[in-house]
């Protein structure tokens, strides 16, 4: 197959090592986003624009498992406390065949952190991917928490954009008491 990058042939990756190594390693940047809550992302949005627009087609898959190997899970290998906290994602519900968000969080799975999944979801199932940003303020998502009796939450999303769902996600959590205590994203679209 062709890799998706550089379109050099590859026996078994669509996106070549050499391709992964200059364009896919990731920096870490950290920043207050809200309420005190520390917010983590591996990329700018536009340093992999290319490949999150395959979310949705039978890459989509493939990509996102690939960057969840890069990113999530390296973070989690390096990421060590006494006690254990559950991550969740933003509305990991089956879109395209596959979660995205749940791809990404069941990558954290280590020995400091379990995954926990659908129990942060979206009370209407409107498709927010697929308006532009004008609409998606005008719709803020309403979500609802499932049962869940864990308190050190590790909050879970893809793209942070407006920052409105992970707010919104946020306010919720804390309603319900939990801590949360960072949010880790793929991509965050505030980074230069
Ligand atoms: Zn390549």
């Amino acid at each position: 197959m062709r890799c998706l990058l550089c379109s050099n042939w590859s026996i078994t990756e669509h996106i070549c090592k050499s391709c992964q190594k200059e364009f896919l390693t990731p920096k870490i940047e950290r920043q207050i986003f809200y309420k005190d809550i520390e917010l983590i992302s591996f990329y700018s949005y536009k340093e992999i624009e290319q490949l999150l627009k395959l979310k949705h087609t039978h890459l989509g898959f493939y990509v996102f498992s690939l960057l969840s190997q890069l990113t999530f899970k390296e973070f989690a290998k390096n990421f060590t406390t006494d006690t254990i906290f559950t991550s969740i994602a933003v509305d990991d519900s089956v879109k395209s065949g596959y979660s995205h968000t749940a791809i990404l969080n069941r990558a954290l799975k280590s020995r400091s952190i379990a995954p926990c999944y659908n129990v942060l979801k979206q009370k209407s199932d409107l498709q927010y991917s697929k308006h532009d940003l004008a609409w998606r303020k005008m719709h803020p998502r309403d979500f609802f928490l499932k049962e869940c009796n864990k308190k050190k939450i590790i909050l879970v999303d893809d793209i942070k954009t407006t920052g409105i769902t992970l707010k919104a996600s946020i306010d919720l959590l804390l309603k319900s008491k939990k801590e949360v205590q960072f949010i880790l994203v793929l991509a965050d679209a505030s980074r230069v």
